[in-house]
């Protein structure tokens, strides 16, 4: 059973992570007004107690001394790819690491990528994280720090995607607290139709999540509607195939009357010829979805080659014949490692 507030000590309570009236009943204000205020600066960014200026100064010592500080992580490194997409390595409170990523599209949109898991324990064999391994879930805290840390850098973020290291339906739970806060209209009030969980096919976080949500955006990873070559890419696969995953979708669909978006990381030698797109286009027939393609970007020390412009032509064109609603991802990112499948320098702080 999950600990209330008031039975976690202090020093392991960090604000980012709470809304308001989490944050009166943290703080023991009972002043439903004052939790208000410090609730709006933490949405605000503010990085610490001091700049909480319209706080009478005993209080802001207070927090000060019952909470240390306001946030539980720190930014180690800012790397600036040529193309604006910016990936923070952020040290945890226990020395561990993650990365997240702001993504800037032509038309201006700013999209962070946030983690959600310290590593992955997925495998998936064409994923920089997923060759680290594991270490552990992240907590709502340091999910929403990602975010406001990224946001201090750029300013106003419009989406926020779970794609970040880790399989968010993993950690359903502190994802969900995340969602709950960034759609909070008592403070970010983003909508949830700007958030996307996507997932590798967890299939009971599948249904979990219609049963019981946040209705937003819902994408998978998909890769392949070939059964072995995904039993070989995707080792979750093994554990519920794609007759399972399929079932699971269709009921995501069919409660939130949402579109499905699949993604198709594209293997140059493995997953790009006209069979591959063959039996997608059979598999995905019953969905209402659309198929982002996403160019394999390339990891040292992992065999697969990047799809040629050629390749990644033909695949979508051939889905698009067919009415497929088909995007080719940009690489964005991939100067400083920050594009989809890069992720994870190392899963521990080096500085
Ligand atoms: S692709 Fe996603 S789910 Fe798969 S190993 Fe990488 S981070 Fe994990």
């Amino acid at each position: 059973m999950e600990a209330s507030l008031s039975e976690i000590p202090l020093s392991q309570i960090f604000l980012s992570g709470l809304n308001a009236v989490e944050i009166d009943q943290a703080c023991g204000l009972h002043e439903t007004y004052r939790a208000k205020q410090i609730y709006s600066w933490i949405v605000k960014g503010i990085p610490d107690f001091d700049a909480m200026t319209n706080l009478p100064n005993p209080l802001r010592d207070q927090l000060r001394v019952h909470f240390g500080s306001l946030r539980s992580s720190s930014v180690s490194s800012a790397l600036e790819d040529e193309d604006g997409s910016l990936k923070l390595q952020i040290r945890l409170r226990d020395g561990a690491a993650v990365e997240c990523v702001l993504l800037e599209d032509i038309e201006g949109r700013k999209t962070a990528c946030l983690s959600s898991q310290v590593g992955c324990p997925m495998g998936c064999q064409f994923c920089r994280t997923g060759s680290l391994g594991f270490l552990r879930d992240l907590g709502p805290d340091e999910i929403m720090e990602q975010f406001y840390f990224l946001k201090e850098k750029r300013g106003f973020i419009s989406n926020v995607v779970f794609m970040g290291m880790g399989e968010p339906l993993l950690n359903l739970e502190a994802v969900r607290k995340a969602i709950a806060l960034l759609s909070d209209p008592e403070g970010l009030g983003m909508s949830l139709r700007k958030i996307t969980i996507s997932t590798s096919g967890i299939v009971p976080g599948i249904h979990d999540l219609a049963e019981h949500g946040p209705t937003v955006r819902l994408a998978v990873s998909l890769t392949t509607a070939d059964e072995a070559l995904r039993n070989e890419l995707m080792p979750v696969n093994k554990r519920w195939n794609l007759a399972e995953l399929k079932i699971a979708l269709m009921e995501y669909q069919a409660k939130t009357r949402e579109r499905i978006t699949l993604e198709l990381v594209l293997l140059g030698d493995r997953n790009a010829d006209k069979e591959s797109a063959e039996k997608l286009l059979t598999w995905i027939a019953p969905l209402k979805a659309q198929v982002n393609i996403i160019p394999w970007n390339s990891v040292p020390g992992l065999p697969f080659t990047e799809p040629s412009k050629g390749q990644l032509k033909a695949f979508s064109d051939h889905l698009a014949s067919r009415g497929v609603v088909c995007v080719q991802r940009m690489h964005r990112g991939r100067g400083v490692m920050g594009a989809c499948g890069q992720l994870g320098d190392t899963l521990r702080a080096d500085h």
